[in-house]
């Protein structure tokens, strides 16, 4: 059985998410890779119960996490629970999604009411929770009405499936819509869950700004470039990465030639930080005042506590800045 580390709120940062009463810590453990059927039970409770020895408090899931099974993620997840972690409910911060493809038929994808419902309710069994912290809409619906994707999400909030709700992937005038209808409901929106890392930058037309405003929490999800960002791949695409998996999105989108000039050129800017590029990364996606916490993966626990180390040296001279800016561009 797992026994938590007494030190470990002895040096993570944790930062208020928006206008509300959460606080996240500054680094989050996602379970999207990396928690499924390719490593034993032993080895992926290992990382989250280091990750909770070091203070991280919030880990992500979604109803379709886990590789290659789907849905194995919370269900391994529940078994970390059941092997200690558990015990620690009230000190955890667990989120969970639904909005991407997940059961056939006409109701086991999108945004509609029928399918938010009955996902949760799927999530929380392979999870084994009574109640999940926030519950997200993974991604925007162009086709159901806002109202009733909303709804839902403010319907599970009063049933008492989680204490509070999210979106994820909503650009910033579909996001400005839907944390309205949300604070009409009365259930405002605690976070919102964009794609943010020095290669994808779309959140900063606008929705940076506008969840400052609104007072809504930002977790920024693939801060690493999935491994990109990191000195993962600098001398090749090493046995057992992600990018070395079937199905992987890391090659055509971050490993092109002219990124891993890019890559390269930051490394060593990174190195005369004194830090890994990793650290840099997360540091850089960190600099935003509006960015509450940043939400990385890890296959090891060498790789978490590098992660980790991030936080001794979040600051940038306006020179480093405008160096990583040149190189991005260039
Ligand atoms: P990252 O950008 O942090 O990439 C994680 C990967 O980077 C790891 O699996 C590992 O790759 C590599 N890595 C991490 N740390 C290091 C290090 N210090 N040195 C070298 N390599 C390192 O994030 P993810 O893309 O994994 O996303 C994180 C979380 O965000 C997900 O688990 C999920 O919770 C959430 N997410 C949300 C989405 C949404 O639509 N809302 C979409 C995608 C993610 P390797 O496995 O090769 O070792």
């Amino acid at each position: 059985m797992y026994q938590a580390a007494e030190n470990r709120y002895d040096s993570m940062e944790y930062m208020r998410s928006g206008r509300s009463g959460v606080l996240l810590p500054r680094i989050s453990l996602g379970l999207w890779q990396n928690f499924g059927l390719e490593k034993s039970l032993e080895e992926q409770e290992a990382v989250l119960f280091r990750a909770f020895d070091m203070g991280i408090t919030h880990f992500d899931l979604a109803n379709n996490y886990g590789f290659p099974a789907v849905g194995s993620a919370e269900e391994n997840f529940g078994s970390a629970l059941r092997d200690g972690l558990g015990r620690y409910r009230d000190e955890l911060f667990i989120s969970t999604k639904a909005g991407f493809d997940f059961w056939p038929g006409p109701y086991g994808n999108w945004g509609s009411r029928k399918y938010l419902m009955a996902s949760l309710d799927s999530s929380l069994k392979r999870m084994g929770l009574e109640y999940v912290d926030v519950f997200y809409h993974h991604r925007p619906d162009p086709e159901t009405p806002l109202e009733e994707t909303m709804g839902a999400l403010s319907d599970i909030v009063r049933q008492g499936k989680a204490l509070y709700v999210g979106i994820s992937n909503y650009q910033a005038e579909e996001a400005e819509a839907a944390i309205r209808i949300l604070r009409e409901n009365k259930t405002p929106c605690l976070l919102h869950q964009p794609r943010y890392n020095m290669f994808e930058r779309w959140a900063e037309d606008g929705l940076l700004e506008l969840l400052d405003r609104e007072g809504v929490g930002c977790i920024c999800y693939s801060p690493l470039a999935q491994g990109a960002l990191t000195g993962r791949y600098l001398d090749g695409i090493p046995e057992g990465s992600r990018a070395s998996k079937k199905g992987s999105t890391i090659g055509g989108r971050y490993l092109t030639e002219d990124k891993l000039v890019k890559i390269r050129a930051l490394d060593r800017v990174a190195g005369e930080r004194g830090q890994s590029l990793a650290r840099m990364a997360l540091a850089w996606v960190l600099r935003r005042k509006e960015v509450t916490s940043v939400l990385i993966g890890a296959s090891s626990i060498a790789q978490l506590e590098d992660n980790v180390k991030a936080l001794d040296n979040l600051a940038f001279s306006r020179e480093e800045l405008a160096e990583i800016e040149g190189i991005l561009k260039g």
